[in-house]
C-alpha cells in the first residue's frame, strides 16, 4: 500500500481563503485585523519564521506590525511594550518570536500578553481553557494537525492515537485536542522505552521530537494516519521530517509530507487565530 498524501499546502490555500475573506469583510465595517510580530535578537531561523508569518498576513489582508528589537532588549522594556500592544486597539494578536535572549524569561513575556490577543495559544490561561474543554485559542500547530486529519475525514473518536513528544507548545496540547475529539491517547516521550510497542497499536501516530527517523514502517499499523511534526535537516541539508517518509508511506494509509505537510498550516491557524481574535474584538466594540 502507499499512503495517500495529506497536502498542507492546499488545505492551507482552502483555508487561507476563508481567512481572506472574513478580513475584507470586517475591514469593511472600519476593523482590520492587525497582528504584532516581536523579534528579539537575530536568530536567522527566527527571522525567516517572522518574515513567513508577516508575508502570510500581508497576503490574506491583515495587517501586520513587524517589530525588530536588539538582543540586549531588557526584559522590562519588552514587558512594557507588550503591555502597550494589550492596550492598542488596532492590534488583535501579539506574537513573540521564540526562542528569546538567555536574559529573558520567556514564561513571564508570554503570560504578559492578554490571554483576548494569544493567538500562538501559549498562554497558561488558553492552556487551562483547552485541558477543561472552554472555548480559547489553541496552539497553530496541533490545532493545524487538527484540521488535516478533519480534512481527511479522519474522526478521531474511538481511534487509538499515539503523539510522540511532550512538549508545551506541541505534544501536550496535540493530545488534549485529540482526548476532547474522543480519541484513546498515548502519549510517549524519551523515557517511553518501547515506542514501537506504542506506535504499531496506533491508528493516528503524531511525531513531534525533532529527531530524524523516530518513526520507522516496522513501528507504524497498515492503514494508520501518520502526521510528522518534525523539523530536521538530512545529510544533504534538506529538510526532513521525523518520519522515515520513504519506508512509513509504503505501509501508512495517510501520511504528511515535509516540507509542504503540518509547516504551512501553522502559519494558517496563526492566521485564523488573528481572524478569530480580531471578529471578537469587532462583536464587542459593537455589543
Ligand atoms: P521539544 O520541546 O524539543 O520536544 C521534543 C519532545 O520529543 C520531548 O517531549 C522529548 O521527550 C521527546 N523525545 C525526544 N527524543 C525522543 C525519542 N527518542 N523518543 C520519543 N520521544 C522523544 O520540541 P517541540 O518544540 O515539541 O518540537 C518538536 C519538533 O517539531 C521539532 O523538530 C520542531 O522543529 C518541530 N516543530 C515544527 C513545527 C511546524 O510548524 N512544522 C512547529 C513546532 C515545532 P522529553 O520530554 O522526555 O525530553
Amino acid at each position: 500500500m502507499t499512503a495517500q498524501l495529506i497536502d498542507g499546502i492546499a488545505l492551507s490555500r482552502q483555508l487561507r481563503a476563508d481567512v481572506a475573506a472574513r478580513a475584507a469583510a470586517l475591514a469593511a465595517r472600519g476593523h482590520k485585523p492587525g497582528l504584532a510580530v516581536l523579534l528579539v535578537g537575530d536568530d536567522p531561523a527566527s527571522q525567516v519564521y517572522v518574515r513567513n508569518k508577516v508575508r502570510a498576513c500581508e497576503e490574506s489582508g491583515l495587517h501586520s506590525l513587524l517589530e525588530r528589537h536588539p538582543a540586549t532588549l531588557t526584559e522590562a522594556a519588552l514587558l512594557a511594550r507588550i503591555e502597550q500592544l494589550n492596550a492598542d486597539p488596532a492590534i488583535h494578536g501579539i506574537l513573540v518570536q521564540l526562542p528569546l535572549p538567555a536574559h529573558i524569561d520567556a514564561h513571564k513575556v508570554i503570560e504578559t500578553i492578554s490571554p483576548a490577543k494569544d493567538v500562538d495559544g501559549f498562554h497558561v490561561a488558553s492552556a487551562g481553557a483547552l485541558m477543561v474543554g472552554q472555548p480559547g485559542f489553541r496552539p497553530c500547530t496541533p490545532y493545524g494537525c487538527m484540521k488535516m486529519l478533519e480534512s481527511i475525514g479522519c474522526d478521531p473518536r474511538g481511534k487509538h492515537a499515539v503523539v510522540i513528544g511532550r512538549s508545551n507548545i506541541v505534544g501536550k496540547p496535540m493530545a488534549m485536542l485529540l482526548l476532547q475529539a474522543s480519541a484513546t491517547v498515548t502519549i510517549c516521550h524519551s523515557a517511553t522505552p518501547d515506542l514501537a510497542a506504542f506506535t504499531r497499536q496506533a491508528d493516528i501516530v503524531v511525531a513531534a521530537v525533532g529527531k530524524r527517523n523516530v518513526l520507522t514502517a516496522e513501528m507504524v499499523k497498515p492503514g494508520a494516519v501518520v502526521i510528522d511534526v518534525g523539523m530536521n535537516r538530512d545529510d544533504a541539508g534538506k529538510l526532513c521530517g521525523d518520519v522515515d517518509f520513504t519506508g512509513v508511506r509504503e505501509v501508512a494509509g495517510w501520511i504528511t509530507p515535509v516540507p509542504g505537510g503540518v509547516g504551512p498550516m501553522t502559519i494558517t491557524m496563526l492566521l485564523v487565530n488573528t481572524i478569530e481574535a480580531a471578529e471578537r474584538a469587532a462583536a464587542g466594540a459593537a455589543g
